[in-house]
């Protein structure tokens, strides 16, 4: 009998390396090491060399990354951010709450990421810094965002949220793992991430010493001696538990990039030149770790196709169906329907598949059968 499906198999994928994680489990419980513990360290080390960056900061999850980036820029009340509209409420979130400005911006058709146009139309005086998100695990156009950021001298803060470990290819053919190409990189280690722990976990990347000095301050309570703060500071931690778990599978990260490809290639060949689906475009400049496979609906229910699919027995989501510009909480007198129009178009027509390392055939070819039913209807 075909295995159920599921939008992310997190079971099946830990069966496949349920010793190693038992034990590293085991072993941070038998040290009782539980916060601060030496798996941290460890697993921070481990990930600064796979990312091939100076400072690895872990924190409690990608959202505080986030927030404590921003924080640790110096951004003030006032101060505009410019982000896409087209992503995750967090992006916007730490935003608003630290006061600042969130500046929603539209994205290009193919790639779900910011547009660098519409980046550069909406910088004013205020502008501190730019967020590109690396939305569904392909990397924003990162050469021409650096190079509007450093012609406004503003900071550039990645979230690689749902891209760790995708690559993006420069120009004179540097290549660079999302993350570590702006000033400050921000991942989150969210179960169903491509490199999920099994609670919350997240981490800040970056270069620059004296900004990890003052980042690995600021989640410890602003403190750099013991009860000294010197800072304004929170209460960020990857626990210990988490730290064991991620230095397991960080060694499997590039395979699971690899498996998520072959269910991308699955897909893209049963989709292919399909008048009413299109496929995920892969940018030239960027290798693409399928955090979601998105199809864009063309002259197709797409409501209607997501309700097909529940009845047999098919997950499938639809990331995101509101644009935070639309959304009650940021909608204001800056934003009316409209106004980001291919923002508002993809919430309307996106829909993304099954995605997974343990996606095997058998399922696959029900999954896209199943949708080539409905489509060809
Ligand atoms: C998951 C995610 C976040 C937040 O990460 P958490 O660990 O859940 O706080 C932020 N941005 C994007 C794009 C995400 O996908």
């Amino acid at each position: 009998m075909m295995k159920k499906i599921q939008m992310v198999d997190l079971h099946s994928q830990y069966l496949k390396i349920k010793n190693e994680i038992d034990n590293a489990i085991q072993q941070v419980i038998d040290s009782c090491a539980f916060i601060n513990g030496p798996a941290v360290k460890d697993f921070q080390k481990d990930l600064e060399e796979y990312l091939g960056i100076k400072h690895v900061i872990p924190c409690a999850n990608g959202t505080d990354a986030l927030m404590i980036s921003m924080i640790a820029l110096g951004l003030k009340p006032g101060d505009e951010v410019i982000t896409a509209s087209f992503t995750f409420i967090a992006t916007a979130e730490v935003i608003a709450v630290l006061g600042l400005t969130p500046i929603l911006v539209d994205i290009n058709p193919d790639t779900f990421n910011l547009d660098p146009e519409a980046i550069e139309k909406a910088i004013t005086s205020r502008t501190k810094a730019i967020v590109p998100v690396h939305l569904f695990g392909q990397c924003a156009d990162m050469e021409r965002i650096l190079d509007i950021a450093k012609k406004h001298n503003l900071y550039v803060i990645e979230d690689a949220c749902q891209a760790i470990g995708a690559e993006y290819l420069f120009e004179d053919n540097m290549r660079k793992k999302a993350g570590t190409m702006g000033d400050i990189g921000c991942v989150s280690f969210f179960p169903s991430k491509n490199l999920g722990c099994y609670g919350d976990g997240g981490a800040i990347f970056t270069n620059d010493n004296q900004l990890a000095e003052n980042l690995r301050a600021i989640v410890n309570h602003g403190m750099k001696v013991r009860y000294y703060h010197e800072m304004v500071g929170v209460n960020s931690r990857l626990d210990s538990i988490q730290a064991a778990i991620l230095r397991v599978k960080l060694k499997y990260l590039d395979d699971y990039a690899r498996e998520r490809n072959l269910a991308a290639d699955y897909y893209d060949n049963a989709f292919n030149n399909h008048p009413k689906l299109k496929t995920p475009v892969r940018s030239a400049n960027s290798t693409h770790v399928f955090h979601q496979y998105t199809l864009v609906t063309k002259n197709l229910d797409r409501n209607g196709l997501l309700e097909y699919l529940k009845e047999k027995d098919i997950p499938a989501a639809i990331y995101y169906p509101v644009p935070l510009h639309l959304q009650k909480a940021y909608f204001n007198q800056r934003y009316k329907e409209g106004d980001l129009p291919v923002t508002e178009e993809l919430a309307k027509r996106v829909i993304s598949l099954p995605m997974s390392t343990e996606l095997d055939d058998e399922q696959l070819e029900y999954i896209t059968s199943s949708i080539l039913e409905y489509a060809n209807k």
